[in-house]
């Protein structure tokens, strides 16, 4: 067996092992869904001095462990909010008017916000690439939100993120052994 044949079979069983992850989130988020909730009411009302930069440091270690591209379950499943800095950039991109983008690619939700007529997002390739990487939403640019400061006023969002993502997830179980949960 070549390198190339070693490396494609290290390569399957990572996308192996993601897929399996990923079909395995959703319980085991629901599992965790007490504790993880309690331990997101504490962080709210005391955080940590450091919280920004424990958060930096965590999100970046999973992130060195998970490759988005072997995943894209957040484009797969939920897509993002497209604010109007988007949809202009966006339409732009595909010399559109923004209306006409609107009308091919969005639908407003129940909160009235600019989301995607379906998923997986049409923007998302076979090989789970973005076709509009450079002029994705923000939004898309954001997710999952563990490196954002302040990140106790994003509990809600993301006990919603870790039934979806499995980077969420493992980065706020290392939280609560990192914090004490
Ligand atoms: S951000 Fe999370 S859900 Fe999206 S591709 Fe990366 S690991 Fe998967
Ligand atoms: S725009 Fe790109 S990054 Fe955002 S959901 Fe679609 S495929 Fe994913």
């Amino acid at each position: 067996m070549g390198f190339l044949d070693i490396s494609c079979l290290v390569l399957g069983l990572k996308s192996r092992k993601m897929v399996a992850e990923i079909a395995q989130l959703p319980q085991k988020s629901k599992e965790n869904y007490v504790e993880t909730k309690k331990f997101f009411a504490k962080l709210k009302k005391r955080q940590p001095k450091n919280l920004d930069y424990i958060m930096q440091e965590l999100h970046e270690a999973e992130f060195e462990r998970t490759d988005c591209l072997k995943c894209a379950n957040c484009c797969k499943t939920t897509g993002p909010l497209f604010t109007n800095a988007d949809i202009e950039r966006i339409s732009k991109h595909f010399r559109q008017k923004p209306q006409a983008f609107i009308e091919q690619y969005l639908r407003f939700d129940e909160d009235k916000d600019y989301v995607l007529q379906q998923v997986p997002c049409a923007f998302l390739g076979a090989d789970n690439y973005c076709s509009i990487y450079e002029v994705r939403p923000k939004a898309c640019r954001e997710f999952p939100h563990t490196d954002r400061k302040k990140f106790h006023q994003l509990t809600n969002l993301t006990l919603k993120n870790v039934a979806i993502c499995p980077a969420a997830f493992n980065i706020v179980e290392a939280m609560k052994k990192r914090i004490g949960g």
